[in-house]
Order: structure tokens, then sequence, then C-alpha cells
């Protein structure tokens, strides 16, 4: 009969990660207390929580409470976030040594499964060393110490969009990831629950052994990351990036393109995972928007699962004249031309008509203006016709003057 505690991280003057309008030590309680609520629906186990109220208690006097009770397993419930708030995912934190980290790994295993089931994205199982090389975390220290079964869940960070639907229902979907914890935990233990109609009794747990040494965290770079252009749109900007990256220490969990040489980079994305979620691809082939009228110049990082980075090489891809933007500009070019023609046709019939016209007129239909200059010629022609007369006729006068 499995004796569970779950410790609810923080509390009173250790309020823990805060971010908007979470702050764990409100809400790693309604996770904690809603883990509880489920688990007990099973048979066979009892479930205590470190403190009930919000109130100062020490790492050491968790595990302490936890050894006290003869707990078979500790689950301290947490909440992330990071520094640069680029970081996502949920992750898993267990004792380095021995038959804790076993133990602790075996359950993370399943406990992962449950979180990405839901849609989170893992950022691994894993240990952490301080200077000492003893466990980083306070918790996962105390519990080696103490020979107390133990796991430290991170369930998804509290500062990046891509976590947020884990949290967006506030309350309904703390319990949800409380529920989420103790299947983990039913399952690891083989609970049934005759109110639930679950029985785990045959769950195929599979047991990660115990490791010979400290299963130490990855504390170097990823050895590859080389990317090559394969294809690039001009129409589109869209680049087709080979990218091969590995890591034989641990796995590729995030990549970033930088399209100005690594002065920037994209947000984190995911690298594939296809067959196993500890084995990453060795190589991915994906799409990328390159901006357009600058100088690119195309790199690229790979993170591992500890978030330690290499970067790829750089490939000068040179400037993509946006089409749209050579396009308008065609489109203003003619109209440019268009509107040259019209003025200098206009300059023509203005000077035509000596003044006498403005560029309204002027700018009236061909045909018309061919009118217009016929009836004037007319006119002008029929002036001259009638000048002609008059000096004729005024010849003749003087002629008959003469005569006189
Ligand atoms: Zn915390």
């Amino acid at each position: 009969m499995p004796i569970i505690v779950i410790d609810p991280g923080h509390g009173g003057e250790n309020r823990g990660g805060e971010y908007g309008e979470f702050v764990e030590k409100e809400i790693n309680p309604i996770v904690a207390q809603a883990m509880k609520e489920h688990l007990e629906k099973f048979e066979d186990v009892t479930v205590f929580l470190t403190h009930e109220v919000d109130m100062d208690m020490t790492i050491k006097d968790r595990v302490a409470y936890a050894k006290e009770k003869n707990a078979d397993f500790l689950y301290c419930l947490h909440f992330n976030l990071s520094v640069n708030h680029n970081l996502y995912g949920a992750e898993v934190w267990v004792p380095s040594r021995g038959e804790l980290y076993s133990k602790g790994f075996t359950f993370a295993e399943i406990e992962m499964q449950e979180l990405t089931d839901m849609g989170l994205f893992s950022r691994g199982i894993k240990t952490r060393l301080n200077d000492r090389g003893t466990d980083y975390y306070g918790i996962l220290r105390y519990a080696a110490e103490m020979d107390v079964p133990c796991a430290l869940i991170e369930h998804c960070h509290l500062d990046h969009a891509k976590d947020a639907f884990a949290v967006a229902d506030g309350e309904e979907s703390l319990k949800a990831l409380g529920i989420r914890d103790a299947e983990a935990v039913a399952k690891y233990f083989g609970l049934k629950s005759e109110e639930l109609g679950i029985d785990y009794s045959g769950y195929p747990v599979s047991q990660i052994p115990v490791p010979a040494d400290i299963a130490r965290p990855d504390e170097t770079e990823p050895e590859v990351n080389e990317i090559e252009l394969t294809s690039m749109d001009q129409e589109t900007g869209m680049a087709t990036i080979r990218m091969t990256a590995s890591d034989s220490d641990s796995y590729i969990q995030y990549y970033a393109v930088s399209t100005d040489g690594g002065n920037t980079y994209s947000e984190l994305l995911e690298w594939p995972r296809p067959e196993q979620w500890d084995v990453s691809a060795m190589e991915y082939t994906f799409t990328f928007q390159l901006p357009f009228d600058t100088a690119v110049e195309l790199r690229t990082m790979a993170y591992n699962e500890y978030d330690k980075f290499t970067e790829s090489n750089t490939i000068g891809v040179g400037t993509i004249e946006d089409p749209e933007r050579l396009r308008q500009e065609m489109q203003q070019q003619k109209a440019e031309e268009l509107l040259e023609k019209q003025q200098t046709y206009t300059e023509v019939t203005a000077e035509a008509f000596a003044g006498h016209t403005d560029p309204v007129s002027a700018a009236k239909p061909t045909g018309y203006s061919i009118g217009i200059m016929v009836s004037i010629a007319g006119i002008v022609l029929l002036m001259l016709i009638l000048l002609m007369v008059l000096i004729r006729n005024l010849r003749g006068l003087l002629r008959y003057k003469k005569r006189k």
C-alpha cells in the first residue's frame, strides 16, 4: 500500500515564480489538492500534503515530513519561468544517483507521457548538479540524503505563449494538471479504482536501471550544427533549409533561425524527435520566411536538452528584392510615363492655342481638338479671303481716285 507525499512548491514569504496573474505559491496547492483528491479515488493508497495552508516551510522540512510519513514517493509540484521568457515545455528533475535516480526516472517517463499527451512539449527528464557534485535542487539533495524517492515536476512555463493553453482556464486547468499527475502516480504504482472504473495493476512500467555512476547532466554543447540552403523561392522569399544537428550526450531540443548572421534569432522552434522522446532527428529540412530588401545571412542555433547551444555555419543569401515592391514601382513608373506624355501634349496644344485655352480643354479627346482647329483654320481662311477682297476693292478705289 503506497504512501504518497505531495509537496506544493513554495509558500509563505516564498512566493515562487510569478507571471501575470499566476503566483506559484497560490497555484501549486490547487494542483496538489486536485492530485490528492484524484489519487484518493484509487484503493490502497495513502496521500499526504506537506502543507495545506499558505506557510513557510524549509525544503529540508518538506523531505523530513515525507521521511516521517515513510513515503514511497515525494512529488514536488512547480511551474517554470525562464530569464529570457524564451523557453517552453514541461520538465521533470530527478536525483542523480542510484536507486533514487532509477525510481525518479521511471516515474518521470510516465509523468512526461501524461503531460505530452495533453499537448505540452517535453523539455526532458534531467539531473542537475551543483559545484560540489551533489544534486542542485535542494529538495532532491535532501531526498537523496534521507533516501526518499522524489521527482520535481515543472509542469510548464508560465511566461510563454506556447504553454499558455495548459493554464488558460485558471483553476480548472490547474485541477486538470493535478489529475494528470495523479494518473501518472496511479500507473506507476499499478493502482485500481472501482469508483473510476480504472485498473492500472497491469500497467507496463519500463524500469530504468540503477546507474553504475552519477547520472550526469550534459555539460557540453551539441557537436554538430550545419546548414545548407536547398532551395529559395524569389517570389515568396521562402527558403528551404536542411539542418544537421546532433549531440552525443543528449538530444537536440530546440532550434532557432537568424537571417542577420546571428545578431537576432527567431523564437525557439521544436526540433523533431520522431522515434523516441529522448532521441532527436539527425537532420531536419524546414522552410523559413526570409525578409525582403535586406542582405540576408542565414545562420541557425541548435539547443540540446540542457539548453546548451551551438551556432551553425553562415550562408550569405544576398538581398531578395520584394516582388510586391517591384510590381508597385513598375506601376508607378508606367503612371509617371503616361502623365509625362499627357503633359507634353498639353504643352503642344497650349502653344497652338497661344494661351487661348486652359489645361482642361487641352486634355480633351484629340478628335474634339482637331474639330476646333479645323474650325479656326476655316475662320482664318475666310478672314484671309475677306482681306483679299477688301485689298482688291481698295486697289480699285485707289485707281478710281487716280483716274479722277
Ligand atoms: Zn517553483
